[in-house]
C-alpha cells in the first residue's frame, strides 16, 4: 500500500490530491485495475468533484458548513461533532478505475481530501489492485 501525508491549513479545506494519487499508482506499476483512496480519520473525508473551478470546492465547503453548523446541541464534548458528521457525509474512501497506469477520471474530476477539523497533518492510504490476468 502507498501512503502520503497532507498538511491542511484551514479548519475546513478541500485539498486536491489527484496528482499525488496518480504518483502512488505509478509507483505500483499497475496498468489496469482499481485504486482505493482511503483516509484513516474520523473528522476528514475524501471525495471526487470538479477541480477546474475553485468555486466548486468553495461552495461544497460553504454549504456543508451551513448544513452542519459548527456549534449546536451536540453530545460529543470535544467540540468537533460537526466535523465527525461532515466526515461521515462525505465518506472515508473513494474508488477510481486505473487504466494505462493512470487514474481514469472525467475531464473535470479531481480527488479531494476534505478537511473538516484542521489544521492538521492527515494521512492518505492508496491501495491499488491489479486487474491484469495471467497470460494476457
Ligand atoms: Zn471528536
Amino acid at each position: 500500500m502507498e501512503r502520503f501525508t497532507v498538511r491542511t491549513r484551514q479548519r475546513m479545506e478541500f485539498v486536491d490530491i489527484t496528482d499525488r494519487v496518480a504518483r502512488c499508482i505509478e509507483a505500483t506499476g499497475v496498468k489496469e485495475g482499481i485504486c482505493m483512496v482511503f483516509v484513516p480519520h474520523t473528522t476528514c473525508g475524501v471525495t471526487i468533484n470538479e477541480n477546474a473551478d475553485p468555486s466548486v470546492p468553495a461552495d461544497l465547503i460553504a454549504h456543508t458548513a451551513s448544513m452542519v453548523p459548527r456549534h449546536g446541541s451536540y453530545r460529543h464534548t470535544e467540540g468537533n461533532s460537526d466535523a465527525h458528521i461532515k466526515a461521515s457525509l462525505f465518506g472515508s474512501s473513494v474508488l477510481v478505475p486505473v487504466t494505462e497506469g493512470r487514474p481514469a477520471l472525467g475531464t473535470w474530476q479531481g480527488i479531494f481530501l476534505c478537511e473538516f477539523d484542521g489544521a492538521r497533518t492527515r494521512s492518505v492510504w492508496v491501495q491499488v489492485v491489479s486487474a491484469a490476468q495471467p497470460g494476457r
